[in-house]
């Protein structure tokens, strides 16, 4: 376990997730003035704009581009608090979810993939529902596959114990492969592993190894 020293956290209750603009400023607002820094933001962030589209050029210049839910192929890299303010966090899982993002969002796929992490057993960003659920171990990363919510829901099969944040990024790479490979629209990766047998989803990403 990490020793940091746990930051003292606000976690406004915001009934349904849903707040004025008004009150948001002032939320950021008051809550700067106390110390605050940065904001984990647990679910998505969406803004109601009304009637008017944001233009091209508008959208262009915003700080974040809007994230794109209809495509299907990789979603954003979901991740739990940990390493912003919880010290029971047991490896740096958010720096491995910001380079699992920033190497694999947006790949296009035929179906979507998404993919979670944990840092423990509490599992508080669900990783087990997941295509791909990594939980940080004190020796390591556990890794789940074919985890869903949706029409039909499952549980990710434990499927690795890796050692380090490299090898968890490989085999996150490699399934992608085996999506890119065998994926067929709306199957998920549970149930296109189901199809193809494990033994050939295993043999498949050793064989990518040696590429
Ligand atoms: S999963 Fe573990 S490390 Fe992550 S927020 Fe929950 S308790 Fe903290």
């Amino acid at each position: 376990m990490s020793g940091k020293k746990k930051p003292e956290i606000y976690a406004p209750r915001i009934p349904g997730g849903v707040i004025t603009v008004p009150k948001l400023k002032e939320l950021v607002q008051r809550l700067e003035k106390a110390g605050a820094k940065e904001v984990k933001l647990s679910g998505e962030l969406i803004f109601i704009l009304g009637e008017k589209r944001l233009s091209r050029e508008e959208e262009n210049n915003l700080p974040y581009p809007a994230s794109r839910y209809e495509i299907p192929g990789v979603r954003g890299v979901k991740v739990c608090s940990a390493t912003t303010f919880c010290n029971r966090n047991l490896q740096d899982v958010l720096g491995l979810a910001l380079k699992l993002d920033e190497l694999f969002y947006g790949v296009e796929l035929p179906m979507k993939l998404t993919i979670g992490l944990a840092g423990c057993s509490r599992s508080c960003s669900e990783p087990a529902t997941k295509d791909i659920g990594v939980i940080a171990q004190s020796q390591g990363f556990k890794v789940s596959i074919g985890g869903s919510a949706g029409f039909y829901p499952s549980i990710g099969k434990e499927f690795a114990t890796l050692k380090t944040p490299e090898e968890v990024i490989r085999l996150v790479g490699r399934t992608i492969e085996f999506c890119k490979a065998h994926g067929r629209k709306m199957v998920r990766l549970g149930k296109l592993v189901e199809e193809k047998g494990d033994d050939f989803f295993q043999a498949f990403l050793a064989s990518s190894e040696s590429k």
